[in-house]
């Protein structure tokens, strides 16, 4: 079968897996993932799942609380069939986090007997299941216990090693299971954070057109259809968060799943993480240097995606003159940017700095050139804008949902506000509306 923007809505899940797929882009697109169950009681299936993979010995990983929630169960259920289990619990007093300590008792646990990872968890617990499959070389399955985030079909898993956040390459496992009936009963703030990731991929495909615009990166039509239209059908149900609504839910998770192979299909997270995820990423640095509780991912992202959208709204209805633009384009203050990433990035900034410096010369020359580009394409990045939600809109969804919208709802001051529209780009080398607006130099005049 040949991907395209009109067949792409109608596929399942089931029908994305198993396959190399031609696409319209001109590429093929597959993710190596065999089995996604995502239903009321679908954890049931897992025995006969190993029998049908030839799995014999799994080791299962879960946190004190999942293992309560799903992991005692999966335990019991697989002993009744005969099945010889070993199992790592992580009890730590508060959350755990994805560092050297986690991973070395993950190793002491476990034995070379196993065949497959069991993890029983949401973004830690599978993020250590799905490094360890690569390092291992035995694959993964995924038991979520929360739809809080988008990782869980994903090649690559968030650690902090070193104290310092980094993605590092992990196999996707081999099958999802998403019980609908444990999800439902997720911690609010983990379902909420989950929505917000969801709605963050608004503004990601939004980034991932403007790049194609400017620096004609690949983009694929038909896996940006993919993603907006499982962000459309979790918008859908926005009401039925609130009460654990159970079609509300199984969106959710569909979606996150989606977005998950959406990666994969294209080999980059392009489709799921623009502006707003690195408006989180700086925010999560920032909590970790200075000590403070960590807020989910998706939170951030959801109040990231308004901030950024509701700049993309204020560039176009400004009044521009390019040739203005062009003349104060060939200023920039290094050194004031330098001393500016050190005192936000800390402890980051000789990674941050080395990721994003370029010699004057260069940097004014590109920059000229993107503006060139602007202005050239300007009709299309308006529609491009467009085509996302409105800032207000999204404001409304989450407030809806009962989700936290504006960064003090999070314990961000009003003071790094600024700070994190105008350095959060630094985060990835990647092109997004923060991007547009700096080559413009309207980043720090758009309020
Ligand atoms: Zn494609
Ligand atoms: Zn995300």
């Amino acid at each position: 079968m040949k991907l395209n923007v009109k067949n792409i809505d109608k596929l399942t899940i089931g029908d994305l897996l198993n396959e190399e797929f031609d696409c319209e882009c001109g590429r093929k697109h597959s993710v190596y993932i065999d089995k996604v169950i995502i239903d009321n009681g679908a954890i049931d299936e897992l025995p006969q799942l190993l029998r049908e993979f030839k799995l014999e010995s799994p080791f299962i990983v879960a946190d004190k609380n999942t293992y309560e929630v799903a992991g005692s169960r999966v335990e019991r259920m697989l002993s009744a069939s005969n099945i010889n289990v070993r199992s790592l619990i992580y009890k730590r007093e508060h959350d755990l986090v994805p560092d050297e300590r986690a991973l070395g008792e993950f190793m002491l646990n476990y034995d070379r007997s196993r065949d497959v990872i069991i993890a029983v968890g949401s973004g830690v617990i599978c993020d250590i299941a799905k490094y360890m499959s690569f390092s291992l070389g035995i694959p993964s399955i995924a038991i979520a216990t929360a739809p809080s985030m988008d990782g869980y079909a994903s090649d690559c898993s968030a650690f902090i090693i070193d104290d310092i956040k980094r993605s590092i390459q992990s196999s996707p496992p081999k099958v999802i299971i998403g019980d609908v009936d444990i999800l439902k009963d997720a911690p609010m703030d983990m379902i909420l954070a989950g929505l917000g990731d969801m709605l963050g991929k608004y503004s990601a495909l939004r980034d991932w057109k403007l790049g194609n615009i400017i620096l004609n990166e690949y983009y694929c039509d038909v896996v940006s259809k993919l993603v907006k239209t499982s962000v459309d059908k979790c918008v859908s149900e926005i009401e039925g968060y609130k009460e654990r609504d159970e079609l509300a839910i199984e969106h959710l998770m569909e979606g996150l799943v989606l977005v998950g192979i959406a990666m994969s299909f294209v080999g980059n997270s392009r489709p799921a993480s623009g502006a707003e995820h690195h408006i989180s990423h700086l925010w999560e640095m920032m909590f970790l240097i200075e000590g403070k509780e960590p807020v989910f991912h998706g939170t951030k992202v959801g109040i990231g995606t308004i901030l950024v959208n509701r700049l993309a709204e204020k560039l176009i209805d400004s009044n521009l003159n390019f040739d203005i633009l062009k003349e104060e384009a060939k200023y920039f203050d290094e050194q004031k940017w330098c001393e500016d990433i050190k005192r936000l990035y800390k402890k980051t900034a000789p990674e941050i700095i080395a990721l994003n410096k370029k010699p004057y010369d260069i940097l004014i020359e590109e920059r000229l050139d993107r503006l060139e580009r602007i202005e050239d394409n300007w009709d299309s990045i308006v529609e491009t804008i467009n085509k996302v939600p409105k800032s207000q809109r999204i404001e409304c969804f989450l407030n809806e949902a009962g989700a936290p919208t504006s960064p003090q709802d999070i314990g961000i001051d009003n003071n790094i506000i600024k700070d994190t529209i105008i350095y959060a780009k630094e985060v990835r080398q990647r092109y997004t509306i923060l991007r547009l607006l700096w080559d413009m130099g309207l980043l720090d005049k758009i309020e």
